[in-house]
């Protein structure tokens, strides 16, 4: 039986390794344990393992886990598809949202977003792979939805996020990848600065941190196979 600290470890030597073989410093990238379907007593096995970013995909969910772990300093990122009657336990609670992907969710989320908190991060979910049942702004609307979110001021545009076509090919894999990457250099060429590329899960994080990665989102290789 592997147990979370394990394949906690497991993880963390394979993005090691991957940011070696691309020349990069494992601290340029960042692992997020996505913990939707996990309880409550395996997100504080991975926290005592030193795991403090956490990715949930339910509101309702994500709420009750994070009172049950309220004395722990974990950073919560929303990485699933927003509603809008959830921006704002979602504006509320968390420190990142990843899945903003049209301006009047991001409008909600900065009405919603404290005063008295930092602004909140996000990142724009683009749809790379075209595919209908994606969530995510269609590349060629991505530079509205950069220009009108950057303008709101209880948000701060940190990057951008994709879920690819899955494949087993790692030369397919990188090529979704390198498209992320490189609307994230245009955007920067004309005046942004996004430091965040939100890319790779279980399956592909290795190819994600080849073509610049900076947070991976990893539940399965992690917590085991969700029910
Ligand atoms: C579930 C989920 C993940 C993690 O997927 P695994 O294959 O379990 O690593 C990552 N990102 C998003 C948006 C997810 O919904």
């Amino acid at each position: 039986m592997t147990t979370i600290a394990s394949a906690l470890q497991a993880v963390r030597s394979k993005i090691a390794e991957a940011a070696a073989a691309n020349h990069r410093r494992e601290d340029e990238v960042e692992l997020i344990a996505v913990s939707k379907g996990v309880s409550p007593e395996q997100i504080d096995a991975a926290y005592q393992a030193g795991q403090r970013h956490f990715g949930e995909s339910y509101v309702q969910e994500a709420t009750a886990k994070m009172a049950a772990l309220n004395s722990l300093s974990i950073v919560w990122h929303f990485i699933g598809p927003i509603q809008s009657n959830k921006t704002r336990d979602i504006a509320r609670f968390f420190s990142w949202v990843h899945s903003v992907d049209r301006d009047k969710i991001a409008e909600r989320l900065n009405d919603a977003r404290p005063h008295a908190s930092v602004p909140l991060n996000i990142c724009l979910q683009v749809n790379i792979s075209g595919e209908a049942s994606k969530q995510g702004v269609a590349p060629n609307a991505l530079q509205d939805l950069a220009q009108a979110t950057r303008l709101m001021p209880q948000l701060t545009l940190r990057g951008l996020m994709a879920i690819p076509k899955a494949t087993p090919d790692i030369v397919l894999q990188r090529a979704q990848f390198r498209r992320l990457r490189e609307m994230q250099e245009t955007l920067n060429q004309t005046g942004y600065r996004l430091d965040t590329l939100s890319m790779g899960m279980s399956e592909d994080f290795e190819a994600a941190i080849a073509e610049g990665a900076t947070m991976v989102r990893v539940g399965t290789a992690i917590f085991g196979r969700r029910q």
